[in-house]
């Protein structure tokens, strides 16, 4: 086992990380940006540097200043958390070539999974059913019209290269075609330096479904069941559950053991994410991640292991502590992500945190880095904290989300718990029945 990890990330998630080494018996290195220098992470880390100023280009995401950082401390193995540097696979390689141990996959599987277009059909060959689309990249107008023709109307246009929503349009009838096109196109050149793109069909009303996998290093692999993060506002989840409210046992053993062998005959290490769609009862792909989620903790919950501590062990060569068997679900769990933005346009709104006061109580986890007196800086992600609750069972794990989010206080900047409040009076919250365009619906239907 490893005696010292460097985690390159900061926030909650660094925190995350730092925790399970304090477990585990590892010491942990934080590093940090001038603007971090009184961040918790760096705080409760055994070790903290400082790897530059605040624009994160020249701090979380200089290779050259983490790469030094672990060298300074001696440490043996990075964590990349999520974002940031978690799924660049040059930055894995270089890690790699420095004898310095990746906690997650191979810069290889990193770089497949990263281009939209492979990712796609590496797992159609491996029997996961994707979304149907064009055969690979589609190069000029005239492919564009041919496939659209052929899957028919609507059709999506995304970019290989994408992430975080960009790079994809809809074109709803062939007239709509050439904009989507050209538009895609043009915003991936911008965002992602490669215009390549793909062609799917727009499904209308799915749900988003994510199974977590778990490559153990040895050429075997477990699921964890699925996550349902359908709740979205620009393509970014805010509220999730596990299990799914439309999955059933029998249902999840299939996708998931799909999904298991999947990433087993690839030879794939550590934590994975195979998201999909879900509409009339079919699955289709839509990407992987390699990294752990932000959601991971309502898998932890209802199955009651702690994934950061897997990905350790993974990755120092001792395999998976669990085995499919192993693994029994429990009841249901929820998170919701807080952001320090101010509603009802979600600007973000860093600033000084005067009261934090966490909700506790059976059941009741919070992952966050605030504290009182800390000052949110401007220069990074709006989340601020998750708030993460397992019971029973889904009427449960309501009214505890619901009675935690009573107690919690955050003084000093706005952040999204007011609309968690009011979403959760919503029937179709109640009942489960939602789909990804459910809450941005709502939302435009709120009064302002
Ligand atoms: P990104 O990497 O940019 O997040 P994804 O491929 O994961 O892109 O898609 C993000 C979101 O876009 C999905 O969660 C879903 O809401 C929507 N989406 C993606 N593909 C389709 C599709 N074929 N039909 C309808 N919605 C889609």
């Amino acid at each position: 086992m490893f005696a010292k990890i460097l985690v390159a990330n900061r926030g909650e998630i660094a925190l995350r990380v730092i925790r399970a080494c304090r477990e585990m018996g590892i010491r942990s290195v934080a590093v940090h940006s001038t603007a971090d220098a009184d961040a918790m992470h760096v705080r409760m880390a055994d070790e903290a540097i400082c790897i530059g100023p605040p624009p994160a280009a020249d701090s979380y995401l200089s290779v050259p200043n983490i790469i030094s950082a672990c060298e300074i401390t001696g440490a043996e193995a990075i964590h990349p958390g999520y974002g940031f540097l978690s799924e660049n696979a040059n930055f894995v390689q270089v890690v790699e070539d420095h004898g310095i141990t990746f906690i997650g996959p191979s810069s290889a599987h990193i770089r497949v999974m990263g281009d939209k277009i492979q990712a796609k059909e590496t797992m159609k060959a491996l029997g996961v059913p994707v979304v149907p689309g064009s055969e690979g990249g589609v190069p000029d107008m005239e492919a564009a019209r041919r496939v659209a023709a052929a899957i028919g109307y609507p059709v999506l246009v995304k970019a290989t290269a994408g992430g975080g929503g960009r790079g994809m349009k809809v074109a709803r009838s062939p007239d709509d075609l050439e904009i989507a096109f050209r538009t895609a196109r043009a915003e991936a050149r911008a965002a992602f330096g490669n215009d390549e793109v793909y062609i799917e069909k727009y499904l209308g009303r799915p749900r988003h479904i994510e199974i977590q996998v778990f490559g153990d290093g040895r050429g075997g692999a477990v699921h964890l069941g699925e996550r349902d993060c359908s709740l979205q506002r620009r393509h970014q989840k805010i509220f999730e559950e596990a299990p799914g409210p439309v999955v059933d046992t029998p249902t999840r053993a299939r996708i998931g053991q799909v999904c298991a062998e999947a990433v087993a005959r690839i030879a794939y290490a550590g934590a994975g994410t195979i998201e999909f769609l879900h509409e009339d009862g079919a699955f289709s792909f839509i990407e992987m991640n390699t990294r752990l989620q932000v959601e991971h903790p309502v898998t932890e919950a209802v199955f009651g292991v702690d994934l950061v501590r897997e990905q350790i062990r993974v990755a120092a060569g001792l395999g998976l502590s669990f085995t499919q068997d192993d693994l029994q679900l429990h009841g249901h769990a929820i998170e919701v992500r807080i952001n320090a933005e101010r509603l009802p346009d979600f600007v973000p709104c860093p600033g000084r945190v005067k009261v934090f006061h966490a909700p506790g109580g059976l059941g009741v986890r919070i992952d966050s880095a605030l504290y009182g007196g800390y000052a949110i800086p401007p220069y990074y992600d709006s989340l601020v904290g998750k708030l993460i609750v397992h019971g029973r069972d889904r009427t449960e794990a309501l009214a505890r989300l619901n009675r935690a989010l009573g107690e919690i206080i955050i003084d000093g900047v706005d952040t999204t718990l007011p609309l968690f409040r009011d979403l959760l009076a919503q029937p179709e919250i109640q009942a489960g029945a939602y789909d990804i365009h459910w809450l941005e619906q709502w939302l435009a239907r709120r009064p302002r």
